[in-house]
């Protein structure tokens, strides 16, 4: 939007409003008192019109002033103009006088009254533009925006106090209270003039300031968060995320959208566990992604999510020999969610460690049903880098199989060989234990990275999984057949069992057959099925 001239007009006169006010008014007493001379004197009734200059006055400027201007008009109109202008009769000193103690009193009281009723609206804003128990401004304050803020470009900052349920759960909300306001009062003071803070909700502080360099804004703050924090004597332990964004005129801070940019990198630093997050388009989901995301806890615990179960078939047997569990979420609106459009969202947060723990235990308790029909079958479930290197994952996992009584035989983990490579030693390490506990690992999509089987010979891994992108063109291209080949040579001879996964057709089963390929899995042999269709189908395979 351009500025106008009579925008201009506008604000040059908002800004020198009392000026233009104090000096209209002064012009208004020689002119009335013109009029009255000009009419005749003061035995007219236009001596009347000296009340506008002074309520005026008293309503404008002030009390003081009104009274400055009722004396000047009882002057001029009092011993300085005649009764009768023809004659030039003075007035009776108590005519005049009188008046001007009439005058006096309208212009203290409508100065008094006014200024009064201007003091109760000032509380009444106050009161409404700022939190009752931190005394920090809020959401309302950034109607007064364009007067505090006139920069052109701002940096918004959205900070979230993570653990701000803890300390109210130990300490009560008074010293949570006091805490913020501390946290108010150091921003504010490190902060240039025409900076502002605004708590926009319990746990979440708005910051806007003029624009220097996002990453910098947000760390300079960081900088002044990351302090002991000591309340009634208690340090307190504060854990913040920071979500920045950039906006180019501070007109944009009064449309509260603008701080769903910030609200949202703020929660993806809160999410991932880092301290700052920059708001990038490409980077940062959709808002849609983030509702999602923000009910998958919910849908774990309300069982919305369920496994469905794919087998894999011994192609010496042509026998079932063991099962893919494969997560599925039934949204209450959205419908079926295939794994692809939640998985990856889910493993940049902390609940893929709900998610796996919900996969593991269904899954052994689909081996312990199993059991109950006197039939042994092994489960593999797909475990993500976010697991592996979480420091808890091993013993959570060992836990949860020990309590379900299954045989650690019977549970295997998939993983692949991207997740490995992140960190070689450590999830060697990891592997280790677990192998030692019994549990197979299976390097899941073999060949869709770059790492060559020699290499990953130094992992504790039992069986390799071909990635299902080969399968779709072992017919057709015959390299692709040739790496397929090798990669089942040298498996075998490397001591691993192999499986080509996404078998399609009849001829890639003879292929592979011809290979030496231990197992296959694929919609070929069978599609994922329910656990109902499972058992059924797995029952009736085995005969
Ligand atoms: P994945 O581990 O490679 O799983 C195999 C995928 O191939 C499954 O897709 C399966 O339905 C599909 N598939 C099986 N046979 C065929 C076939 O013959 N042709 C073709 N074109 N596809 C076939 P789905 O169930 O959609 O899962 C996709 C991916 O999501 C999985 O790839 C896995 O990476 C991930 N995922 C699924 N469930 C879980 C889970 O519980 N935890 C984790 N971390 N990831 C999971
Ligand atoms: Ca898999
Ligand atoms: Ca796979």
């Amino acid at each position: 939007m351009k500025k106008t001239k009579i925008d201009e007009v506008i604000m040059l006169v908002t800004k020198y409003y009392k000026a233009i006010s104090i000096v209209l008014i002064v012009l208004m007493l020689p002119l009335i008192y013109l009029i009255v001379y000009k009419t005749g004197g003061i035995k007219y009734v236009y001596s009347h019109s000296m009340y506008i200059p002074i309520l005026l006055a008293g309503i404008v400027i002030g009390p003081k002033f009104g009274v400055f201007i009722a004396l000047s008009a009882g002057i001029l109109l009092g011993p300085l103009m005649p009764i009768d202008t023809v004659t030039n009769e003075p007035q009776v000193f108590v005519n005049w006088m009188y008046r001007l103690i009439i005058f006096v009193i309208i212009g203290f009281t409508s100065g008094d009254a006014f200024y009064r009723i201007k003091l109760s609206r000032k509380r009444i804003d106050e009161l409404m533009s700022h939190n009752q128990e931190t005394h920090i401004p809020n959401t309302n304050y950034l109607k007064r925006i364009p007067h505090i803020l006139n920069d052109k470009e701002y940096t918004l900052m959205t900070v979230l106090i993570n653990n701000h349920n803890n300390i109210i759960d130990v300490l009560g909300t008074d010293v949570y209270h006091t805490l913020l306001n501390q946290i108010y009062i150091e921003l504010s003071e490190h902060l240039l003039d025409r900076s502002l803070v605004i708590q926009s909700d319990s746990n979440k502080l708005w910051i806007m300031k003029p624009f220097l360099d996002l990453t910098n804004d947000a760390k300079y703050i960081l900088s002044l968060l990351n302090k002991q924090w000591v309340v009634e004597n208690i340090p307190l332990y504060v854990d913040f995320s920071i979500g920045a964004t950039h906006i180019s005129h501070s007109r944009d801070l009064m449309k509260l959208s603008t701080f769903e940019y910030s609200d949202n990198a703020a929660r993806y630093a809160q999410l991932n566990n880092i301290s700052y997050m920059i708001h990038d388009d490409n980077k940062l989901k959709k808002k849609s992604d983030y509702s999602l995301l923000a009910t998958f806890k919910h849908a774990l615990e309300e069982n919305q999510t369920f496994l469905v179960y794919q087998p894999k078939i011994d192609l010496n047997t042509m026998k079932p020999s063991g099962l893919e569990a494969l997560i599925r979420w039934h949204h209450p609106e959205k419908g079926l969610i295939m794994p692809d459009s939640f998985i990856p969202l889910v493993e940049e947060t902390k609940l893929i460690h709900l998610l796996t723990d919900w996969v593991l235990k269904n899954a052994l308790e689909k081996i312990k049903a199993f059991h109950k029909q006197g039939i042994e079958v092994a489960i593999s479930i797909n475990v993500s880098a976010k697991n592996l290197y979480d420091p808890f994952f091993f013993e959570r996992v060992m836990k949860t199989i020990n309590n379900s009584g299954v045989s650690k035989k019977l549970i295997r983990f998939e993983i692949t060989e991207s997740v490995l490579m992140i960190n070689p030693e450590e999830s060697k390490l990891v592997l280790e234990k677990l192998v030692e506990k019994g549990i197979s690992i299976e390097l899941d999509d073999f060949g869709s990275g770059y790492s060559s089987l020699a290499y990953l010979t130094q992992f504790p891994i039992s069986t390799i999984k071909i990635d299902r992108l080969f399968m779709q063109e072992i017919l057709t291209n015959s390299q692709v057949r040739q790496i397929v080949k090798s990669a089942i040579h040298l498996s075998r001879d490397l001591g691993y069992k192999v499986v080509a996964e996404g078998v399609e057709q009849a001829e890639v089963v003879g292929v592979l057959k011809d290979f030496g390929c231990d197992y296959a899995q694929g919609y070929f042999f069978a599609r994922p099925m329910s656990s109902e269709e499972i058992t059924e189908w797995y029952t009736k395979a085995l005969k």
